[in-house]
């Protein structure tokens, strides 16, 4: 049975989620001296950041060089990174074929957290005040008291909150899907928000996890390209110390354990028959990353749309997911760059 909370003071700022967006804001917000309570649907932080045992990411794996806001998040916190593996050829395969080619399906040189994202989110989290977070705490309605300066009533499956302005730091179709709204949003951003594709929403994640990584000791980088499947692109995600070995795919397709070891010792050798074990984490059925039907939507050009990063019901509603971004939507330095978009017009507004 859940524990209900009492009713609380009026918070300044209420966070619905606590992936890298909500967690970032509610920090930054915090620190200007504003009074900010996050409700977690999860029993863990990160959202899509999420990293499990022995440190591997069935959730975003990489940043990139260019990304400042997650460079100034991971210098703030000094998160531990290091350089993607690449060395060496990768596997190419088309249907009855495998070749070994020169170059990487990565085109720039992308950057790893060690012990897996999720470190990122952790380290949010336990800078913030204590007693900011709930975990375990899903928003299912938010009520938009008549009159622009009467606050926001949020309901959870765990108690009733009151809140001068809130943040949806969840992609905005999930919002849609299972938060009820009173009165209801406009029509127009209804639609927008319902219609904005969630950022890997739809795929499989694949994780197969071995002792050692052996295809670097044949030359190879772990990395290929398929055009048979089931996974489509792979890489070689070992730990920085190559302690253990680990190659990831995605796939869109139901999979089985079998069709991808099949798979990878094609592509790899006969050793990658017998992995220690392999994760398989299907995205499109977690009801706090997708909403039903996530595979239909695939306008992203609504990514970053300007009903998205204004705020709505006089100044006391806005969305901060990745896909609000202007600046590398989708990606974790979307939602830290949304973050700062959001944290910022919340401060001005307050003044
Ligand atoms: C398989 C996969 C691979 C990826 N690879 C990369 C990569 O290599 N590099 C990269 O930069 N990005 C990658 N991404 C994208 C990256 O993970 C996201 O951009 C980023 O984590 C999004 O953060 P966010 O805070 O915007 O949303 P989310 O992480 O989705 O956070 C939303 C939070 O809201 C919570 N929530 C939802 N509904 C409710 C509710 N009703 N009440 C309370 N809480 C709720 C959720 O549980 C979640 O914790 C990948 C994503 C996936 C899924």
């Amino acid at each position: 049975m859940t524990q209900a909370i009492d009713v609380v003071d009026v918070f300044d700022v209420f966070v619905v989620g606590a992936g890298a967006s909500g967690l970032r804001i509610a920090g930054i917000v915090a620190k200007a001296g504003m009074s900010v309570a996050v409700c977690e649907a999860r029993d863990r932080v990160g959202g899509r950041l999420l990293s499990v045992d022995p440190g591997v990411d069935l959730g975003a794996t990489w940043f990139w060089q260019n990304e400042r806001d997650v460079r100034e998040v991971i210098n703030e916190f000094g998160i531990e990174f290091f350089p993607q593996y690449a060395d060496g050829n990768m596997m190419y395969q088309i249907p009855g074929s495998v070749q070994e080619l020169d170059g990487n399906p990565l085109d720039q040189q992308a950057w790893r957290i060690v012990g897996g994202t999720q470190k990122i989110a952790i380290a949010l989290a336990e800078s913030l005040p204590s007693g900011t977070l709930q975990l375990s705490t899903k928003v299912t309605e938010l009520k938009f008291d008549q009159g622009t300066d009467k606050g926001v009533t949020v309901i959870t499956d765990r108690g009733v909150y009151m809140a001068k302005q809130v943040v949806l730091a969840l992609p905005p179709a999930t919002a849609l899907a299972n938060i009820s709204f009173s009165p209801q949003l406009p029509a127009d951003l209804t639609s927008i928000a319902t219609n904005t594709p969630v950022w890997m929403g739809a795929v499989t994640k694949v994780v197969a996890i071995y002792d050692s990584p052996f295809w670097r000791k044949r030359g190879l980088a772990g990395s290929a390209m398929s055009h048979v499947g089931p996974l489509r692109e792979i890489h070689d995600v070992s730990d920085v110390e190559g302690n253990f070995g680990a190659l990831f795919g995605f796939s869109r397709e139901g999979i089985t354990e079998e069709a991808v070891t099949n798979q990878l010792a094609e592509l790899f050798g006969p050793e990658a028959k017998a992995p220690r074990s392999v994760l398989i984490k299907d995205w499109s059925i977690s009801q706090f990353t997708s909403p039903p039907r996530v595979d239909q939507l695939n306008d992203y050009q609504l990514f970053g749309s300007h009903a998205l990063r204004e705020s709505h019901l006089g100044g006391r509603l806005f969305f901060a997911s990745t896909e609000t971004s202007v600046d590398s939507p989708g990606h974790i330095q979307g939602a830290f760059s949304a973050a700062r978009r959001t944290a910022q017009l919340i401060i001005e507004q307050s003044k």
